[in-house]
C-alpha cells in the first residue's frame, strides 16, 4: 500500500453546567476563554500549534477545535486523536479549578459530539492526502457514495426527537445537518466533501480532500475503521480500479434516510435507475476491496490495524444483516451506545425521549474519565480499545515521529524552550525576529529537512 497522510480535526461541544441550586451558569462563549487561558498566556493567541505537530484552536461559535498532525498510519492517527481528547481534557479540569477559584458555581464539560442542546451542529473533519488526477470528479460521487452509506458502520448512534412526540435511535448525528454533496464551502452549504482546493503540500502533486460528513468517534475501534476502509477504498481508486455504478441519484435524500433506517435495508436510488440498500452498498464496496486486494497481491502486504479494518468492517455488515449487533456491539460506536441506552431504559423503565436517556447518551460523548462514560466501558470490556495510555501520554508531547508533523514538533519545542517568537502552519516555519528566516514545508511525507535544522540551531544558538 502506498503511504498515504491524514489528520482529523474534531470540535468539540461545551457546556458550563450550573452547580445544584446556583441559577446561573456561564455561557459557552465564557466557559470557551476559561479553556484558552492558559492557552492564550503562552501562545498569545487562541489559535496555537503544538509540540506534538498538532493545532489547536478556538473556531467562531465557541468551539474548542483539536487538529491532529499528519499521520501516515490509522494506529498513529488514533493515538494523536486521543491525545487531542487527553490535552482537551487537562485544559477543562484547570478551567474549573479556575471557576471554583473564582466562586462560578458551574462545571464546564467538553463532548465529542456533533450536536448541542439547541441543535447547532458542529463536525469532525477527515483530511486524506490524495495523489493529484485530473478526474476527481467522477472519483468524487463514488466517494460520496461511500460516505454516505458508511455511517452505518460509523455513526455514532442518535436519539433523534420525531416530530409530534417521541423519539427514534438513528445512525448519525450528522446526516439531519448535511445539505451538498460536494462544494467548496464548508460553512454555508456544508458539503459531504469539502472541494476547496487547499493542499497543505505541493499543489502540483497532490490534493487534500476534506470530508466534512462522519459523526466525531468515541470508541478507538470506530476512529479505526472510518478512516481505515476509507484510506484501502482510496488505495484502490488510486490504484485506478473505477467505480461507475454506484452514485447515488439524490445524495443528501439517500443520507437522511439512510440514517433512519437502523435495518439499513432500505432502498436508495442510483443515477442508473437501480435501487441498492446502504448495507448492500457497503457489501459491494468491501467486496471490490477485496477483490483489488487479493488480484494485486497486496493482502500480503497489509498491516495489523489494516487487517483488523476489514475483519471489523465485515463483522459490521454481518451484524446489520443479521439485526444482531452482538458481533460488533463493544467496537461501534453506535452499537455500544445502543446497548448502553437499552440496558438503562430497561431497568428504569424508560421511554427512548426520557431526558435521563438523552443525559446518559450526552455522557457517552463527555471526554472526561471522571466524568464521561467512555473510560467506564473501557474498564468493564464494554468498549474496545487499540492504544494503551503510555502511547497516548507520549502523543500529547511528541510529534509522529515518520511525517513533516516530525519537523513542526521540533520547530515549536525549541522555540518554547528558548523563548523565542514564531509563526507556524501546516507548511510554514517561520522565526519572528529580524532574520525573518522561513521555510516552506512542501512534502508532507517527509520528517527530514536541512533547513529545519539550521532553522533549530539558529533558535538554540
Ligand atoms: P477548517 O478548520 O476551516 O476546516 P482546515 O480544514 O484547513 O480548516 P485545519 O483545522 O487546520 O484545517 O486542519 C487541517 C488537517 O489536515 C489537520 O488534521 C492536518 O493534520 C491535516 N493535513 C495537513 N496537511 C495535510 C495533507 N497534505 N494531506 C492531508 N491532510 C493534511
Ligand atoms: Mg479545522
Ligand atoms: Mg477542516
Amino acid at each position: 500500500m502506498r503511504r498515504r497522510i491524514f489528520g482529523v480535526e474534531t470540535e468539540y461541544g461545551i457546556t458550563c453546567a450550573p452547580h445544584p441550586g446556583a441559577t446561573t451558569g456561564v455561557t459557552a462563549d465564557d466557559a470557551a476563554r476559561y479553556l484558552f487561558r492558559k492557552v492564550v498566556a503562552w501562545g498569545r493567541s487562541s489559535n496555537v500549534f503544538l509540540r506534538n505537530g498538532a493545532r489547536l484552536y478556538l473556531d467562531v461559535g465557541s468551539h474548542p477545535e483539536y487538529a491532529t498532525a499528519e499521520c501516515d498510519d490509522v494506529h498513529q492517527l488514533v493515538v494523536n486523536d486521543r491525545a487531542g481528547e487527553r490535552i482537551l481534557d487537562e485544559m477543562t479540569e484547570e478551567a474549573n479549578e479556575l471557576l471554583a477559584e473564582e466562586g462560578v458555581p458551574g462545571t464546564i464539560h467538553l463532548f465529542k459530539n456533533n450536536i448541542d442542546s439547541a441543535g447547532n451542529s458542529f463536525g469532525c473533519h477527515e483530511n486524506y492526502l490524495l495523489r493529484r488526477r485530473r478526474d476527481f470528479q467522477s472519483v468524487g460521487e463514488t466517494l460520496v457514495s461511500f460516505f454516505i452509506s458508511r455511517q452505518i458502520l460509523t455513526g455514532a448512534g442518535h436519539i433523534r426527537p420525531r416530530a409530534g412526540g417521541g423519539a427514534s435511535y438513528a445512525f448519525s448525528q450528522r446526516a439531519d445537518q448535511m445539505w451538498d454533496a460536494m462544494s467548496s464551502a464548508t460553512t454555508r452549504s456544508r458539503p459531504i466533501i469539502n472541494t476547496r482546493d487547499e493542499p497543505h503540500g505541493d499543489a502540483e502533486k497532490y490534493r487534500r480532500m476534506h470530508v466534512i460528513v462522519g459523526d466525531s468517534s468515541v470508541a478507538e475501534t470506530t476512529t479505526m475503521l472510518k478512516v481505515g476502509m476509507t484510506e484501502l477504498l482510496l488505495g484502490m481508486l488510486e490504484d485506478g480500479v473505477k467505480i461507475r455504478d454506484l452514485a447515488m441519484a439524490e445524495p443528501m435524500r439517500a443520507i437522511r434516510e439512510t440514517s433512519r433506517d437502523m435495518t439499513a435495508t432500505g432502498p436508495v436510488e442510483l443515477v442508473d435507475g437501480r435501487r441498492m440498500s446502504a448495507l448492500d452498498m457497503q457489501t459491494e464496496f468491501l467486496d471490490r476491496v477485496s477483490t483489488w486486494l487479493d488480484d494485486t497481491g497486496r493482502r500480503g502486504e497489509l498491516g495489523v490495524v489494516q487487517r483488523r479494518v476489514l475483519d471489523l468492517w465485515e463483522r459490521g455488515l454481518t451484524a446489520l444483516r443479521e439485526q444482531d449487533a452482538t458481533g460488533v456491539e463493544t467496537e461501534l460506536d453506535w452499537a455500544i451506545k445502543a446497548r448502553l441506552v437499552e440496558r438503562y431504559r430497561a431497568k428504569h423503565t424508560l421511554g427512548l425521549d426520557d431526558p435521563r436517556v438523552a443525559r446518559l447518551a450526552l455522557a457517552y460523548h463527555d471526554i472526561s474519565p471522571a466524568r464521561g462514560l467512555a473510560s467506564t466501558l473501557a474498564a468493564r470490556g464494554l468498549m474496545a480499545r487499540i492504544t494503551d495510555d503510555d502511547e497516548i501520554t507520549t502523543a500529547v508531547t511528541e510529534p509522529p515521529a515518520t511525517t513533516r508533523a516530525r519537523l513542526r514538533g521540533d520547530f515549536v519545542a525549541a522555540a518554547h524552550e528558548r523563548r523565542r517568537d514564531i509563526t507556524v502552519d501546516w507548511v510554514h516555519l517561520k522565526i519572528n525576529d529580524a532574520s525573518q528566516s522561513t521555510v516552506v514545508l512542501k512534502d508532507p511525507f517527509s520528517p527530514v529537512d536541512a533547513r529545519v535544522d539550521d532553522l533549530l540551531a539558529t533558535l538554540r544558538a
